[in-house]
């Protein structure tokens, strides 16, 4: 009895090794597999990735088998828009009342470009009519990540939205902003914050001359000839928001992490560290950044210049224990 138990008991254990060994090679299979599925979903998406102008990252690291695929929606966005009119009793310290406004100010037209579009969008009232271009324009910003403007939080941001709100829409899909304006004000103090004198001393052009506001009084009245140059005059802002944000790139704080949006594996499968200003995989090691009780790794990246740091501790664990702070009181 006791032989036939034990012999048993060892075919059951051995039956168990078995069962235990296959279990094992099931995972290591499932992990191949997912694996593998995933580089194959990626080589899918990058044949139909179309690569952007911008934030090119080239393809020095051998290391890195696949680009960026899913990528940051950026639209840069300009609007110009009609002053309100009304009857007015004088020239200096007025206070006019609401029964005083005949129209109120309204969008004239927008201009915007997706990053890595060469395409210049434009819409307008003259053109679209106004339903249509506060459509297109209500689409667009839904469709973005983020949107580039310069003064946009406080100007061309809560115009549209008051477009919409106007024409009882729904709010567009909630999107990041990038405000140039911001940077320029917080970074620098130049003579002059205008996107004009801005342009010009970093010379990448100027903003299109025009005649002054007869413009928009020949626009508001619907003049074909001033209606080219105020398209012109859209269409240049944008161009000079494109370049522009390029050459701020390194000097923007919170930009919308590019990491967060990258999808770029090596051939191992992991994911790869990613500048969150540009998208670039070349970042170099630039020193250690002290903190108050932690140390961390600080890089800088190769393409755009921004300097970026490391998110874990590079202390070990003896020497965070060794670490002390002053108490507040
Ligand atoms: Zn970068």
């Amino acid at each position: 009895m006791l032989s036939v138990g034990t012999a048993f008991v060892g075919r059951d254990w051995k039956l168990s090794c078995v069962l235990w060994k296959l279990t094992v090679l099931c995972g290591q299979l499932d992990r191949i597999r997912r694996k593998y599925e995933y580089i194959w979903k990626s080589r899918v998406l990058v044949n139909s990735y179309i690569p952007r102008s911008t934030n090119s990252t080239g393809n020095r690291d051998s290391l890195v088998l696949y680009r960026e695929v899913v990528s940051l929606r950026i639209l840069y966005l300009d609007i110009e828009t009609a002053p309100s009119n009304g009857w007015f009793w004088g020239l200096f310290k007025q206070n006019i009342s609401i029964d005083n406004i005949n129209e109120a100010g309204y969008t004239l037209c927008w201009s915007a470009r997706w990053e890595g579009d060469k395409e210049i969008l434009f819409s307008s009232v003259h053109g679209d009519g106004e339903k249509v271009m506060v459509d297109r324009i209500h689409a667009l910003l839904s469709e973005a990540d983020a949107v580039i403007h310069y003064n946009g939080t406080n100007f061309d941001i809560p115009i549209l939205n008051s477009e919409f709100f106007r024409r009882k829409m729904d709010p567009p899909t909630p999107y990041q902003q990038i405000d140039l304006l911001r940077t320029v004000r917080s970074r620098f103090r130049l003579v002059s914050n205008k996107l004009d004198w801005v342009a010009r001393e970093l010379g990448i052009g100027n903003k299109v001359h025009h005649k002054g506001m007869t413009l928009w009084h020949g626009c508001m009245a619907g003049v074909d000839k001033d209606w080219k140059v105020m398209e012109k005059y859209n269409k240049q802002d944008v161009n000079l928001l494109v370049k522009l944000y390029k050459l701020l790139l390194p000097w923007i704080q919170n930009h919308p992490n590019r990491g967060l949006y990258s999808d770029v594996i090596d051939k191992m499968g992991n994911p790869v560290t990613v500048c969150p200003n540009c998208g670039s995989i070349h970042l170099v090691r630039n020193g250690m950044e002290h903190l108050a009780t932690q140390s961390y790794q600080r890089y800088k990246c190769a393409d755009c210049g921004t300097p970026l740091r490391g998110r874990t501790t590079v202390l070990p664990i003896e020497k965070r224990r060794a670490i002390i702070t002053t108490s507040k009181l």
